[in-house]
Order: structure tokens, then sequence, then C-alpha cells
């Protein structure tokens, strides 16, 4: 029997975990500033670093070729990546052909009502919205540069254009945990899913994590004395894990990386901007699959660097957030790896 060809091997790691989600960061820019994210005066990656668009497509093609069944487009804010529209066209081709089941992305919304009936047309059926806050004021202090009409505007855009939106809501302690029952009405009441995140130590802020972390343990014994809250079995492909709010008759995700680490069941892998792999969100090894993408117009040598980087992800990650170790897990920033 001869050698199976690289580009028709099935992505499994070392412990057995079968990788088909593949997460892409397309620009490390964003129009926002978030407190948790990024310092104020956030140095960004000149562009010649960048992947163009033409080898994102490729990158994210080879993937697909690998059996990534699910693709999220996030960043930095992916919809400031200029031409991120004629990408995401692009990839849609394999929608078209059932090799991909989800093309999806992850936003802050400031441009959706821009892109939302582009993003239809294009095959996109969900979106996660960042939203922590219902507040404006507070969304200012959170965001440091955004609007928060611009992007209720563009969650009415989305949802008119028939796109499913979820909101993604990280619990920020002394900031938005007031209102936490409050955003989940809402959402709720607009027939939106919403998942609750923990705050997690990547990139220098200029603050101390300690003072934003909430672990949602506590957020959901608070809640329970709302709200009826029954576990369910519900999964969208990620790491959130579901309860169903009698109360209002939605969904609320949870997503803890700090309280209950979910590493066993992960199935996914990451690309920046640069065309850097990284196995785990919260460790620092990483396989360049930029040069050997640039290194010939064939994938032979792109599809052996995934192979080789597949076979060392890690266990797990290994974030922590206490009084001894409050610095950064890894260096880099949420805004380099994508969320
Ligand atoms: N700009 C897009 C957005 O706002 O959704 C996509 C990128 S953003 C980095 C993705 C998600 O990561 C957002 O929901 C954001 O709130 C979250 N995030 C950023 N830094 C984080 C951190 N240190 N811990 C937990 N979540 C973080």
């Amino acid at each position: 029997m001869g050698m199976a060809r690289p580009a028709s091997v099935p992505m499994v790691d070392s412990f057995g975990r079968h990788i088909h989600y593949l997460r892409v960061s397309v620009t490390d820019r964003c129009d926002f500033r978030c407190v948790y994210c990024m310092s104020e005066a956030m140095s960004f990656l000149p562009r010649q670093e960048l992947l163009s668009l033409e080898e994102l497509d490729r990158l994210c093609s080879a993937f697909v070729a690998r059996g990534v069944r699910r693709l999220r487009l996030t960043g930095g804010e992916p919809l400031v990546r200029r031409d991120a529209m004629t990408l995401i066209a692009s990839l849609s081709r394999h929608l078209a052909t059932g090799a991909l089941e989800e093309l999806t992305l992850t936003t802050n919304g400031s441009r959706l009502a821009k892109f939302a009936s582009a993003l239809a047309d294009s095959g996109v059926r969900r979106v996660n919205v960042s939203l922590d806050t219902r507040n404006p004021d507070t969304f200012r202090a959170i965001t440091r540069w955004g609007g928060f009409e611009t992007v209720l505007a563009g969650i009415k855009a989305a949802r008119a254009a028939g796109l499913t939106v979820k909101i993604n809501t990280v619990a920020l302690k002394g900031i938005n945990d007031g209102e936490i029952e409050e955003l989940i009405r809402w959402a709720h009441g607009e027939g939106m899913d919403l998942t609750l995140i923990e705050v997690m130590p990547l990139g220098e802020i200029g603050g101390d994590r300690l003072d934003q972390y909430l672990p949602l343990s506590l957020v959901r014994a608070r809640l329970a004395q709302c709200f009826t809250l029954t576990d369910i079995a519900h999964r969208t492909g990620g790491p959130a894990r579901y309860v169903q709010v009698a109360e209002t008759g939605g969904r609320l995700g949870f997503i803890t990386p700090l309280s209950h680490n979910f590493c066993e069941s992960c199935n996914r892998v990451r690309v920046t901007c640069t065309g850097t792999l990284f196995m785990c969100l919260g460790q620092e090894d990483a396989a360049d699959l930029r040069a050997p993408l640039r290194a010939s117009a064939g994938d032979e040598l792109l599809h052996a660097a995934i192979g080789a980087a597949i076979a060392r992800k890690p266990k797990g990650h290994d974030f922590v957030i206490d009084r001894r170790r409050s610095e950064s897990a890894v260096g880099r920033h949420m805004s380099v790896t994508g969320g």
C-alpha cells in the first residue's frame, strides 16, 4: 500500500482529537480597543507581514481539504480588513460543494449594517456579535472607541438579512456583572442566544487581570437565584456549554476556560493573519505556514507543515488568574490569535 497523500490525511492529534474547526484571524487590527483585549496604544503588524487574500484562501482551503467542517473568521475585527467580503464570497464555494458545513464570523458589529446582506448572500448563516453591555456609557468605557448605537444597528441589520445572531459577553468584575441578568433578558427577548465568557490572561493590557476576572461558576450561582437553569446538550461546535432558561425560553452558554477547562474535547486550531498556526489558544507553540505556503505553488510543503503541527497539539491550556500569577499566560493578545 502506498503512502496516503498528505492532503487527504484527516487531522487527528496525539490524544486522538479530530480537528475539524478552524478559526482564522484575518487581521490583527480593530476599530475598538476593548480594555480586557488590548491596550489603548496597540501597535499592529506592518501590512506586508499579512497574508494576501489569495493566500488566506489557499490556506483555508488546504484545511478544508484536511477535514475542517467549520470555518470561523475573526480578528482583530474581521470586517475592517479591506476586501474581507471577497475572501468570504470566495470561501463560500466550499459550502456549495458540501465540504464545509459552516462559514461564520465573530465580529464587534461595527460594520455589520454595511455587510450583513453580502454575508447572507455568501452563505453565512450565523454570526457571533460581541456585546458586553447595554449601557452606552459602560460600552464606551469597555470599548474605548466603539459606538453602541452602531453595533445595535449592525445586529438589527444582520437579523433583517436573515442571519442568526448569537451575543458573546465577557463577564467583567465590577464592570458588567450587575447587568448580566438584564443582558440575558434582552437577548432572549429578541430571540438571540447569549454566551458568557471568562476573561483570559492573554497579552499585556496595561491593567490587572485580577481586577477583571469573574468566575462563571459564581455568575451561574447568582443567575440561579432569578432563573431556572437546566443543562442541555445543545452544541454549536465550539467550547460553550448551554443551559435552557425557563423564564425567558432562551439558551444561555458558558465558556469557562479558567473555572472549568474543556481541552479534552478540543476540536480546533487557529491561524493568524501572518499564517502562524496555533494549536492551542493558551500555549506558545506555533507553526509557521507562511513559508511553506510561499515556497511553492503546490500545497505539499504546506500539508507537511500542518501534519507536523497537529501531531504536537498540546493537551491543553493552563490559564490561571490568581494573586501569585497575575501575569499573562501567553504574550500575544486575543486580537492576534482571534476569538
Ligand atoms: N473583533 C471581533 C469581536 O469583537 O468579536 C473578533 C475578535 S475578538 C478578539 C473575539 C472575542 O474575544 C470577543 O468576544 C472579545 O470580547 C473576546 N476577548 C478578547 N480578549 C479576551 C480575553 N482576554 N479574554 C476573553 N475574551 C476575550
